[in-house]
Order: structure tokens, then C-alpha cells, then sequence
């Protein structure tokens, strides 16, 4: 294994040297694990230029030649999942055996998208104009900005990089300051499968490396996975110099159970809809809506589960099923939120609602009752392992209330009405609906955000598509075939 305190940035198929260091902390312990560069504007110039240069050559290898680099790295990560995961665990503070899983399932995105490169769709050429040959060019639009979020860093790089790189781009990748480790780990174990220049890395602390970055005027395209106010930020920097921007953003997921729904499976469900990863989750299960007929019980289920939850270092004890989440500040994010709730009058804690008494950033698994539509804490974002449960009357009701925040990312709906089933998938606005379910993602399948969680889609054909120009090539021959 690379030693954590060797772990420097790569950019331009070698090692970056230059910035000021900063300290890593192990979430579980609040232990300083390492160092990494900020490698400052300066960095991101390199980078940028790095980009560029090899934007020509990469761009004009075949699509088949480009997937298997891909595949390449795919294997690469399930060859070091192991690795990468005892990293991933240190530095976000999951589960070991969840974050070599992540491992595993950011190798089947590179696979996908290897995949994907050799199987673009456009219209027909043709003749639609007399005496003209039509045809459809897809093209790669350049640098791609990537900037990846704490809670999955090494599986939403897998999101960003593969469809970018599949496309023909060449990307400068910025990991969060929080969790770098696992990106800088894999930059290095793929420095030899990609021409240098092609994938590019830059570390920093706080938002100047990143906004350096998503501000440059050589960058064609920001993807960024975030929260809604850095996509904001990124949005209105990039009027400036009409950048693409693709923005998988903060989420509020609704689950609407009906009276008829199968409440063990149910149940069965949202202990890792609501606690995995610490609830650090985009769809995460936040707001739990319960016809009034089955509140009650509802409740006393999701209470259960939060109090009989294993809390505790998921590297070291391989039976904890709740790690801290990633931060002090994360820590004090999560308490404000429920401070604020209890501090209504009206919202009732039915489990947790205080820092688990653990070292490190621990947040007891959460459930708040008796909330309204329009509290804090039903509409917006906490990303920690708290739950709002309420009620409502009809199914009118519960559309109303699921739409009812800025977010539409993701939703879930309990019932074995197939007719509400469609019906309610049909109205809720939102990228992802799961009928009967809460979670599951495929490479195959698109993934983004209705309203304020977010523009484009990751994941799928679409989001190559969505890295790549479509021109139109007409040819005027003035002949009739
Ligand atoms: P964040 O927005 O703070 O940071 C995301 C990335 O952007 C990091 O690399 C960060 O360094 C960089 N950044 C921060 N400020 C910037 C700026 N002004 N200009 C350019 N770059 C900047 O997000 P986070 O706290 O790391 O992650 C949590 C958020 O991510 C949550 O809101 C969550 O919902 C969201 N998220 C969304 C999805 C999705 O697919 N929709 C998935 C996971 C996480």
C-alpha cells in the first residue's frame, strides 16, 4: 500500500509537489490519519493546461480503444477493493464492508461506460433536404471539471469520470476536503492505464482549488455532485463563460406508506434507507408521510430500528452498522437541525436527538414526530441520520406533501394498489421513483434531480450524451440518388 503521507496529487501523469498541507482526520476516532496538498490556483492551472494537451490525442482514439482503458481500471479496482475500501473506511468513517462494496460498484460503472462509448444512438443520416447529405456528429466537449462530495467519494467519481472519459474528455477531477484519500489512492493505481494528461487530480481545502477550477475559462463543463448551494455558486460562475453544467445536487426524499403497504418489508427497507452511510445519503429517506391510520405504528417501527442500531468504529468492529458521521462540523450541522426541531414546541423526539456519547463524530440514530410541512427539519437537507415521520389523510394529501420542498432527487412509495402505484410514480416530481423500495441505483439507469436537486443526468447512456456536443454535418452535393 502507497503510504497515506505519500498520497500527492497527480496531474499530468506525475506527482504535484507544490502547495501547503493540510491534516486528514479519521472520523471514528478524530485521530489525524495523514496529509494532502492544497495545491491552490496554481495547481488548477497545471492541471487545466495538462487537460488540454492531451484532449487531441484522447479524443482521436476509437471508442474501442478508449473502453478497454476503462475496463482496465475497472479491473484495477476490484484488484485493490480491498485496499481502496480500509482507505475509504478510515476517511468517511462507513462500515469497512460497505466501503469495499462502494469499491466494487464504482468498478461495474467504469464497465458500463466502457461499454456505453461504443454504443452512441442519433438520428439517421439522410436526405432531408433536397441535394443535401445529413449527418449527426457526436463529439466530446473538451476539459470536464469534475468535483465529487464526501459521502461516496470513490463511487460518484465513478459517476463523473467514467461518462466524461468514455465520451473523449479529458478531466481535471477535484475530490472533497474531507475524503480525498481513496481518489488520490486510485489516481496513482491507474497513472499507468491512461495517457498523462487525461485524468487529472487536484486536492484543496475549503472551496478556492474548486471554484478556481470551475471558473476556468478552459474548462467547457462543470459536473459536479454537491450540495444545492455549491450548484448555485457553480450555476452563476459559469454564465461568465457559458459553461455546460451538470449538477447532481442536495435531496429531501419523501416515502409515502399507505395503509396497504407491507410494513415488514417496509421496515426492512428503511433501516438502510434512513441510517446507511450515516444517513449522508442524496436519497436518503428523510420524510417519512404514513397514512394517519398506521402513523402511530409507523413511529413506534423506525424507532426500533434507531434505537436497536449498532452505532459505533465500522473499521475496527466488523458488527457496527452505523459509523459517525464525517465531520465535527458535520456533527454540529446534525445537532443544530434537531436542536432547532425540539426548540419548536411542537416536534416530539421519539429516538436519539443527541451526539452519540462515542469519541469522534458520532450522531445517535434519529427519529422526530409531530412535525409540520413547514418546519426546518421537513424541508431542508440535514444529511445525517435523522428521520421526520408525519401523517396524511388521502392520497391527494401525501402528493402535496411528498412535492412540498425545493428538492425532487428521489421518492419512495408503499402500497399494493398498482394503480396508485403508477399514479403516485406519475405525480411526484422527482429524478427517481422506487415503488415498494427505497435505493437501489443501476449503471443502466438515470439518476438525477427534478427542481432544486440538480440539472443532467449521471448514470446511463444519457450521461455520455450529456458530455458530448451534437453537431450537424450537411454536405450539399446537389444530386438526386
Ligand atoms: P459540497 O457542495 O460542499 O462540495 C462538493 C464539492 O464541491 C467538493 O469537492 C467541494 O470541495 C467543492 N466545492 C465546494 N464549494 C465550491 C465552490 N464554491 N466552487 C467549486 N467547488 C466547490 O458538498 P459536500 O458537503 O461534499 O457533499 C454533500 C452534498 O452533496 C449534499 O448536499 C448531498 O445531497 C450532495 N450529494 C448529491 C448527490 C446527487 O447525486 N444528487 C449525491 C451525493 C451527495
Amino acid at each position: 500500500m502507497i503510504k497515506i503521507a505519500t498520497l500527492k496529487p497527480i496531474i499530468g501523469g506525475n506527482e504535484y509537489l507544490s502547495g501547503s498541507a493540510f491534516d486528514v482526520y479519521e472520523p471514528a476516532t478524530g485521530d489525524v490519519i495523514g496529509d494532502i496538498l492544497d495545491v491552490g490556483v496554481e495547481g488548477v492551472e497545471t492541471a487545466v493546461a495538462a487537460a488540454k494537451k492531451a484532449f487531441p490525442a484522447w479524443r482521436g482514439m476509437t471508442p474501442k480503444d478508449r473502453a478497454a482503458k476503462l475496463l482496465a481500471i475497472a479491473d484495477t479496482i476490484d484488484a485493490n477493493a480491498e485496499q481502496l475500501g480500509i482507505l475509504e473506511s478510515r476517511d468517511v468513517g462507513k462500515p469497512l464492508a460497505d466501503a469495499v462494496a462502494e469499491m466494487h460498484s464504482a468498478a461495474d460503472k467504469y464497465r458500463f461506460f466502457a461499454g456505453a462509448a461504443r454504443s452512441m444512438m442519433a438520428p439517421a443520416p439522410g436526405e432531408y433536404k433536397p441535394g443535401i447529405t445529413s449527418m449527426v456528429r457526436r463529439e466530446p466537449v473538451g476539459v470536464v471539471a469534475a468535483l465529487t462530495p464526501w459521502n461516496y467519494p470513490m463511487g460518484l467519481t465513478s459517476w463523473k469520470i467514467a461518462p466524461a472519459l468514455a465520451a473523449g474528455n479529458t478531466v481535471v477531477l477535484k475530490p472533497p476536503t474531507e475524503a480525498s484519500l481513496t481518489t488520490l489512492y486510485l489516481a496513482h493505481l491507474i497513472a499507468d492505464i491512461l495517457p498523462a494528461g487525461v485524468l487529472n487530480v487536484v486536492t484543496g481545502r475549503g472551496s478556492t482549488v474548486g471554484a478556481a477550477l470551475a471558473g476556468h475559462p478552459d474548462v467547457a463543463l462543470v459536473s459536479l455532485t454537491g450540495g444545492t448551494s455549491t450548484g448555485k455558486t457553480i450555476m452563476r460562475q459559469a454564465a461568465d463563460t457559458m459553461k455546460i453544467v451538470h449538477l447532481e445536487l442536495g435531496g429531501k426524499a419523501p416515502v409515502l406508506v399507505f395503509d396497504d403497504a407491507d410494513l415488514d418489508k417496509f421496515s426492512a427497507t428503511m433501516k438502510g434507507a434512513v441510517y446507511r452511510n450515516s444517513g449522508q445519503d442524496c436519497t436518503a429517506a428523510t420524510r417519512i408521510y404514513a397514512h394517519e391510520s398506521i402513523k402511530d405504528e409507523v413511529v413506534e417501527r423506525i424507532s426500533h430500528i434507531a434505537n436497536s442500531l449498532v452505532v459505533g468504529n465500522g473499521f475496527t468492529d466488523p458488527s457496527v452498522e452505523m459509523g459517525p458521521v464525517v465531520s465535527l462540523r458535520q456533527q454540529e450541522v446534525v445537532s443544530g437541525f434537531v436542536d432547532r426541531a425540539r426548540a419548536t414546541g411542537h416536534a416530539r423526539i421519539a429516538a436519539g436527538g443527541e451526539k452519540h456519547g462515542l469519541n469522534g463524530s458520532y450522531y445517535a440514530p434519529t427519529v422526530v414526530t409531530n412535525v409540520r410541512q413547514e418546519d426546518e427539519i421537513v424541508q431542508e437537507e440535514i444529511f445525517g441520520p435523522v428521520v421526520a415521520v408525519s401523517s396524511f389523510g388521502t392520497e391527494e394529501e401525501a402528493i402535496a406533501k411528498a412535492n412540498g420542498v425545493a428538492y425532487g432527487l428521489a421518492a419512495s412509495v408503499w402500497t399494493r394498489d398498482i394503480d396508485r402505484a403508477l399514479v403516485s410514480a406519475a405525480r411526484i416530481e422527482a429524478g427517481t421513483v422506487w415503488v415498494n423500495d427505497h435505493g437501489p441505483t443501476t449503471a443502466e439507469m438515470p439518476f438525477g434531480g427534478y427542481k432544486q436537486s440538480g440539472v443532467g443526468r449521471d448514470l446511463s447512456i444519457h450521461a455520455v450524451e450529456e458530455h458530448m456536443h451534437l453537431k450537424h454535418v450537411a454536405v450539399s452535393h446537389g444530386r438526386t440518388l
